[in-house]
């Protein structure tokens, strides 16, 4: 028997699109929790992970007894770490996650994904008040339309108190933590499929695919996301162009990939090393989730041909106007180039978009989400 995170949709495992989603917003470790069926999810592991645009750490924790919901996290609570977000293996919530992950720092035990539905029957239903749950019952009247429990939570450590081996985390504990003004919820939009039920997996089948094979925005860096104040290797020297966190969210909010493209000479150049850059990287994709976008992903080039530091001291295929970093990013997300747009600021960019026959725009400075909106929004 298939367990169903492991259905085929398309061409590859529900489970495989499940995941790239959640990497799209810097998700890196996972924990399949299984119950019964966990030596068939075991035994494909490794194909899911071949699946993925990304390295992730995979870990599959199989529940020892029938420990409902809430039991199946009690049980894996040594994998997890302060914060973690849980999702139903068998729905998939197309949506900018960041709004959930952005919502801040809060005394809530648990913050709940929700959304609007017609026909609240078969989902948790909630009472919100601003972004306070106030009431969660498990299942509704059937045909009443409201605000419902869309299957992906993000979690505070602190929850586990509130856990015992065997329980129903819809049935026991988001009531009680609602009852208590423990539980928030932040509300999104997006399509939401589920493969639980024959018909339902039937049309996700078809939809996901088509779904997840998102628009891609490749923005270059500086000049672009940051102000080009030349080799800009360290958060000191980091301005940001004037609505750039704003652009990419609204990038994100309209269901397009974002990644980032750049040369960084500056490392062959000595000016600072690759962990620099790979710390201002994380700093940076840091703040744009904070202001509620993502970065699916960067590439940076730290190669220079006359580069002072012997490692570094070649030609590159990844230095635009050579297209390698955008090639790479195509593979890695298995992107359409049709449906793929650079925006730079140098004639280098525009080579480079045009050697990986994807379309180019220049960027000549200003607000860089007035210049971004039409684009998205069109
Ligand atoms: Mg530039």
């Amino acid at each position: 028997m298939t367990p169903k995170p492991l259905l085929p949709c398309g061409d590859r495992p529900f489970l495989a699109w499940l995941m790239r989603e959640f990497i799209r917003f810097g998700v890196e470790e996972f924990v399949l929790l299984t119950g019964h069926l966990s030596a068939e999810v075991e035994a494909r592991v490794a194909t899911v992970s071949a699946l993925l645009p990304r390295d992730v750490s995979i870990v599959v924790s199989r529940e020892p007894v029938r420990a409902g919901t809430g039991g199946a996290i009690w049980h894996t609570r040594n994998h997890l770490a302060e914060r973690f977000l849980l999702c139903n293996g068998d729905s998939l919530f197309d949506c900018n996650l960041a709004r959930l992950l952005s919502a801040g720092a809060s005394d809530a035990a648990v913050r709940i994904l929700l959304r609007e539905a017609g026909d609240t029957s078969r989902y948790g239903r909630v009472r919100l008040e601003r972004d306070l749950v106030t009431e969660f019952s498990p299942q509704a009247g059937a045909g009443q339309g409201g605000m419902i429990d869309a299957g992906i939570y993000l979690f505070n450590r602190v929850v586990l108190d509130d856990l015992s081996p065997v329980c129903s985390l819809e049935a026991d504990i988001l009531p009680r933590l609602a009852a208590r003004g423990a539980l928030r919820g932040t509300v999104a939009d997006g399509a939401f499929r589920a493969i639980g039920i024959p018909e339902d997996y039937v049309l996700a089948q078809r939809e996901i695919p088509q779904l997840l094979r998102r628009r891609a925005l490749f923005l270059d860096r500086d000049g672009v996301i940051n102000v080009d104040h030349g080799f800009v290797g360290t958060r000191e020297h980091f301005e940001w162009m004037p609505g750039a966190r704003e652009a990419i969210r609204t990038a994100t909010d309209a269901g397009w990939h974002v990644f980032v493209i750049t040369n960084q000479s500056g490392v062959a150049r000595g000016l600072y090393d690759e962990a620099a850059v790979m710390a201002l990287h994380g700093w940076m994709t840091d703040e744009v989730r904070r202001a509620g976008g993502t970065i699916d992903d960067i590439r940076y080039c730290p190669f220079h041909p006359d580069g002072v530091v012997a490692a570094y001291r070649k030609v590159s295929d990844w230095r635009k106007p050579a297209p390698g970093m955008l090639l790479d990013l195509i593979r890695a997300w298995e992107l359409d180039r049709e449906r793929c747009l650079l925006i730079g600021d140098q004639d280098t960019d525009m080579a480079a978009a045009a050697a990986a026959g994807m379309e180019a725009l220049r960027f000549s400075g200003g607000n860089l989400l007035e210049f971004i909106r039409p684009i998205v929004d069109g």
